[in-house]
């Protein structure tokens, strides 16, 4: 009890110090919005796609990442903002996996992600899921998701 106190004594201090200069702590998360490709889209193994996500923050934007998975498991994310990751996954199959992240020019506030997805050719067919994640300067995390499916292409072409 007594240690909860002193915490929060401290906690106005710092907040009163920080109030000359800086008056507020930035708390938003950025936003995300996923242009391509749509959710519930389909694709066969070997097409590319482009990915196209409108990164936005009201102060600063720091880094995203892209994360593609497949969903044997029927698994969901929960679109609760949070500050820990969610979809901890138990993939035991060797699937389709797609990782890539980058960071952010400082002082950007709006971020066009476009990225050139190649499925490979011997993907497992099923549901992917596809996820953005995004960071801001302050450390405020947000994420997006959307499905797709990879399905079985009967009429193959060789060339
Ligand atoms: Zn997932």
């Amino acid at each position: 009890m007594k240690l909860k106190y002193i915490f929060l004594s401290l906690l106005a201090i710092v907040k009163f110090s920080a109030c000359s200069d800086d008056d507020n702590i930035d708390t938003t998360k950025p936003e995300i919005e996923i242009v391509t490709p749509d959710d519930d889209e389909h694709f066969h193994p070997g097409d590319t796609f482009e990915l196209r996500a409108i990164l936005t923050d009201n102060e600063e934007l720091a880094s995203w990442k892209v994360d593609i998975h497949h969903n044997s498991d029927g698994h969901t994310h929960s679109q609760v903002i949070r500050l820990k990751h969610g979809g901890e996954h138990s993939h035991e199959e060797e699937e389709w996996h797609f990782h890539k992240e980058g960071s952010i020019e400082s002082g950007t506030k709006q971020y066009v992600l476009i990225l050139e997805i190649e499925i490979p050719h011997d993907a497992e067919h099923g549901d992917y899921h596809l996820g953005i994640y995004v960071t801001d300067k302050a450390g405020n995390e947000n994420k997006a998701f959307i499905t797709f499916e990879v399905e079985d292409d009967h009429h193959e072409h060789h060339d």
